[in-house]
């Protein structure tokens, strides 16, 4: 597999945040110094980068088929304290429907990740346009399991075009990957360049918008090895969002307002 550069005629002009679920958080596991006592209903977020004859999908929510079925749900959901929460009907569908994207014109899909809150609608991808991961995350996801949160069945699955790009990547016109390893071996932030500003989708290098401006790392790591990486993802994350013109996005902070805006109003153009 090959660096991929999407091939998107135009820059992007709109974005479109989704909440395709939440999910119950421990503080601790979402902000390095965290409250383990202390659980938050988080927003399970993804984004539509909106381009003129085109869109990218920025992760992909849970598989609600799999949420909703007892049997396959239990297998993939158990451990204590934590549960996949839905909306009615398919929120991937219903929302891309809603903000008037045409899955024919779908240019491509990238992860930040691979855990299972992130990779659960690549169901919608088999035979579809390309999907890009980080080579690091790549490497990672094919051995995981439930222990490590991810769910090998979504993003194994055949039919997937999976194309694997290396740290800071161009992966569109005005869409980059930013390298913020450490929650897991290849996550990746986006950086998305509007017409009137930079919008930086944090995703789990920063739940909460507190790890942002106190450059505290996220409170979960695949090892221990890799707090430091963590660390360092979320000082990268902090000196952006102190660029003027850029704002930084946290992946799952309940009181951020694009992921409390879409929950009013179903969906809604960026400005
Ligand atoms: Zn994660």
């Amino acid at each position: 597999m090959s660096v991929p550069a999407l091939e998107i005629g135009g820059r992007p002009r709109h974005l479109h945040p989704f909440v395709l679920g939440y999910e119950p958080i421990p503080e601790s596991l979402s902000i390095h110094g965290g409250d383990p006592a202390r659980y938050l209903l988080e927003p399970v977020t993804a984004a539509a980068v909106c381009y003129p004859d085109a869109w990218v999908l920025l992760d992909t929510g849970f598989d609600v088929d799999v949420v909703r079925d007892p049997v396959r749900r239990a297998a993939r959901f158990n451990y204590d304290s934590y549960t996949a929460i839905v909306p009615p009907g398919d929120p991937l569908l219903d929302q891309v429907a809603a903000a008037g994207l045409d899955w024919t014109r779908l240019a491509g899909c990238a992860l930040s990740h691979l855990h299972l809150d992130h990779t659960g609608g690549l169901r919608l991808l088999v035979g579809g346009p390309p999907v890009i991961v980080q080579r690091a995350e790549w490497e990672f996801g094919r051995h995981a399991g439930p222990r490590e949160v991810c769910a090998p069945q979504d993003y194994l699955r055949p039919g997937l075009d999976v194309r694997l790009v290396d740290g800071d990547a161009e992966l569109a016109p005005g869409l980059g990957a930013i390298d913020t390893r450490g929650h897991t071996p290849g996550h990746q932030s986006f950086r998305i360049d509007l017409p009137d500003r930079t919008v930086v989708l944090a995703c789990d290098a920063a739940d909460l918008l507190a790890g942002i401006t106190g450059s505290r790392r996220c409170g979960w790591t695949a090892a221990p090895a890799l707090e430091a990486e963590a660390q360092t993802a979320v000082e990268r994350l902090h000196a952006l969002a102190a660029r003027p013109g850029v704002e930084v996005w946290p992946g799952h902070d309940p009181d951020w307002w694009a992921w409390q805006r879409h929950a009013d109003v179903g969906v809604y153009p960026f400005r």
